[in-house]
């Protein structure tokens, strides 16, 4: 059985204060909790705070982003050495909001991928096409190509050490969610094509689903065969929500 994992995306959201008593109803939740294991991932000038308040709990943090290389001049850029040095456990990488509005390439996810594999941390690669693309009946074309982009260029082995999250993009902040079914049938897709190079590294693959999970669809979706948990947005920047969401896997 693969142990499930539920992860918030902060995204471009919080302020001291706020998250202070975010990260606190999180911890207050979610500490009896053992079933699954619990992330969330925040903007970086808040890193050193997530790691001071969720330090020996159940709860890791990490980024939402990295620099692909280890130092330099680049300004304005974080190295993965940096985010290692505030305790973080996971970076999101490939973000469609990253893809789509910062112009990321399959390219430089699979850089950021690495470099942050190679610093330690557990990067977890999303994917997922847009709705043109779904409409157009090219789903399975356009996560393939996302998610070779690290399968073939680094091998299966790379993701015994990774998580997926499949994130549909007309599904993200829309409050449109992926069908249980829909969803399960992307997640056996992606697990499928892991399976063609090892079928033991598929097997153990954690591959989150994303797009407006809330309380009332977690359930559902999470027991799915191929769901193992939540890439969650929106819903993890309210604690009562986020830990009700934890509750369900
Ligand atoms: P929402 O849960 O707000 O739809 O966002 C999903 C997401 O992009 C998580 O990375």
């Amino acid at each position: 059985m693969r142990r499930k994992l539920v992860v918030g995306n902060w995204k471009m959201y919080g302020r001291l204060a706020r998250n202070q008593a975010l990260l606190q109803g999180v911890l207050d939740g979610v500490r009896e909790l053992r079933a699954a294991d619990y992330a969330v991932c925040v903007p970086y000038p808040y890193l050193s705070q997530a790691a001071t308040m969720l330090a020996g709990s159940n709860v890791a943090w990490g980024a939402q982003n990295l620099s692909p290389q280890e130092e330099g001049a680049f300004t304005g850029a974080v190295a993965p050495g940096m985010l290692v040095d505030f305790g973080c456990s996971y970076v999101i990488i490939g973000h469609s909001e990253r893809r789509g509005l910062f112009h990321e390439s399959n390219e430089i996810a699979a850089a950021k991928f690495e470099a942050a594999q190679k610093a330690g941390m557990k990067p977890i690669f999303c994917v997922g096409e847009t709705l043109a693309e779904r409409e157009s009946g090219i789903t399975e074309q356009v996560v393939a190509t996302q998610l070779d982009a690290v399968l073939v260029r680094f091998g299966a082995k790379a993701l015994s050490n990774a998580v997926i999250a499949y994130e549909p993009v007309w599904a993200i902040g829309t409050g449109k969610t992926a069908s249980p079914d829909q969803a399960q049938a992307v997640h056996a897709f992606i697990r499928q094509r892991v399976a063609a190079h090892d079928a033991a590294v598929a097997q153990g693959l954690c591959i989150l689903y994303g797009g407006s999970v809330k309380a009332s669809n977690a359930v559902e979706l999470f027991g799915m065969p191929d769901i193992d948990g939540g890439l969650i947005g929106g819903a993890s920047l309210v604690a009562d929500d986020f830990v009700a969401i934890c509750r369900a896997a």
